[in-house]
């Protein structure tokens, strides 16, 4: 049967979402290929659709067993014969499996990637007449990313073995792992490969430098009052506090995080899937498996550990495709925070360093001077103009040559021997005559007062720019100092020269929205 009338009687389809179509068609013609598509951006699709179309066997290796039953049940409940063989089977089904397999009829056969560390699963799989592997999550094959699954390295001994196409799927877009899958799972020969479907254009985005954070939220939130929304916070102790504040203000509030009970957490869950303008307050941990596609704002009370949790988690909203909003909010202390989280992980000095640039592209974002959707899609590889739907398009950000400011911050922090923190080198920019001055002499210094055209907030304006820019860190084994990187060399060697933003400390929530 042809792709569009399979989509329409077997899937229930009208038409395809943007993408899916070109990879349906390359899957479907035996190309090998590689399918890089945001969470929720109908993947499933990509590979179960080519597989009524081939002859034989679709294995599809999935690595979290519950999504491997929910599809097999959603397909066989459309007339797919499709089965799974997972250690979370009964007898029965692994049983009704088997005899499917036997008779011909089985389409897709769904296997955790731990079943291929047996050299009987794959004698089994040349036996039975194979045609294709799918592979969802395939960033797991990545060590570089956080899902590293070692069974997912056999993926390309069965790939070789078999000799058939591989169709690989990901959300996960950065550089390294995309190349990784293709060393791994294609031994180098690249496949045909297609990004697509980051954007998403109902998505207001904005981020506002944390100034009275609770306040911004409290305002956010009134200015969306009756809607549902998730405040994403960094700790458990705040996600309480802060969801006490909402109901204070009137809100339908709860919170929700990885301490709770399982059966308090499913609770919440089940009362924001069904109550309208419920607020859940919550931790990373509250994201997983909510497929609500109405949740009309997320808003973000400590800057995400990455660009790509940023994106998975704003991405919550608006699943339903009308408007919706979000921001995140951000401060040097959550730079701080963040950079010393990477730094005092366990993780693999390379992988630091992969989180440390993964940190700094979301600080860039915090960052930027012109059309926050661009900047966000470019890091994806998708290409896109000025949006008109966050807060740069709505109003642009003044900016001004920021290079003499950077210099003195980098003199300042230079001539303190990189032993100390924004509060007191601000002292020092303003020529403040502190004790702590005096002790250390620092009022001596030829910097001392050098920065009085500002004020202490405009300075830390500067201090936290600097900081996203990655011209400087805080050095975790010297109490959070900042210490100047390379990458501020070429400003201070008066080599480039650098544009902040003004208006950093203005707000950034729009007010009562006025589209919904
Ligand atoms: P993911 O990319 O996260 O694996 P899924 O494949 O689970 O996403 O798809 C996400 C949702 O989108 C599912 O509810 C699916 O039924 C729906 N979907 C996928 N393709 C289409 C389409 N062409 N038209 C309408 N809905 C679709
Ligand atoms: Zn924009």
């Amino acid at each position: 049967m042809a792709a569009a009338s399979l989509l329409r009687d077997i899937f229930g389809f009208d038409g395809f979402r943007p993408g899916q179509e070109e990879i349906v068609d390359a899957v479907a013609a035996g190309q090998n290929v590689l399918a890089i598509m945001p969470t929720g951006g109908g993947k499933s699709l990509c590979f179960q659709l080519p597989a009524l179309m081939r002859d034989g066997i679709t294995v599809v290796i999935s690595p979290l067993i519950a999504l491997m039953r929910d599809q097999v049940r959603a397909l066989r409940e459309a007339g797919v014969e499709a089965g799974a063989l997972t250690s979370g089977n009964t007898e029965e089904e692994t049983a009704e499996v088997w005899e499917a397999i036997e008779t011909g009829r089985l389409k897709l056969l769904y296997i955790a990637p731990e079943r291929l560390a047996s050299g009987a699963a794959l004698g089994m799989l040349r036996r039975i007449g194979v045609s294709m592997i799918a592979v969802d999550e395939a960033h797991c094959v990545s060590q570089w990313g956080h899902d590293f699954r070692p069974d997912y390295l056999r993926i390309g001994e069965l790939r070789r073995a078999l000799n058939v196409p591989v169709a690989a799927f990901t959300a996960t877009a950065d550089k390294e792992t995309r190349e990784e899958i293709v060393q791994r799972l294609f031994d180098g020969e690249a496949p045909e490969t297609f990004l697509h479907g980051f954007d998403r254009p109902n998505i207001h985005l904005a981020f506002g430098a944390k100034d009275s954070p609770r306040k911004q939220i409290l305002d956010f939130a009134a200015a969306r009052k009756g809607q549902s929304g998730i405040v994403y916070c960094g700790t458990r102790a705040k996600t309480e506090a802060l969801a006490k504040a909402l109901r204070d203000a009137g809100h339908l509030a709860d919170h929700y995080h990885g301490g709770m009970d399982p059966e308090d957490r499913r609770w919440v869950e089940t009362r924001f899937q069904r109550e309208d303008g419920l607020i859940v307050v919550a931790t990373v941990a509250f994201g997983m498996g909510i497929d609500k596609p109405d949740i009309r704002w997320v808003a973000q009370a400590d800057l995400p550990k990455s660009i790509e949790s940023y994106y998975q988690e704003i991405g919550r909203a608006g699943r339903d495709g009308a408007p919706a909003e979000t921001l995140t909010l951000f401060g040097p202390e959550d730079i701080r925070l963040r950079r010393s989280q990477i730094d005092e992980g366990l993780a693999p000095s390379e992988r630091r360093a992969a989180d440390h640039a993964r940190l700094n592209a979301l600080l860039g974002l915090a960052e930027a001077l012109h059309c926050r959707r661009s900047s966000l899609l470019r890091y994806f590889g998708e290409t896109q103009v000025t949006c008109g739907n966050c807060d740069l398009c709505d109003s642009p950000a003044e900016v001004f040559d920021g290079t003499e400011a950077v210099r003195k911050a980098l003199s300042a922090i230079l001539r303190t021997g990189e032993w100390f923190g924004t509060g007191h080198l601000i002292d020092v920019l303003l020529g403040n005559e502190t004790d702590r001055m005096r002790q250390r002499g620092h009022d001596a210094l030829p910097t001392f007062g050098v920065g009085r055209e500002f004020d202490k907030r405009q300075w830390q304006a500067v201090f936290r720019q600097m900081m996203g820019h990655d011209l400087v860190r805080p050095d975790p084994e010297r109490h959070g100092a900042l210490r100047m990187t390379d990458d501020a060399l070429p400003i201070l060697r008066g080599e480039a020269s650098i544009q902040l933003r003004k208006d950093s400390i203005r707000k950034a929530s729009r007010g009562p929205s006025v589209k919904s």
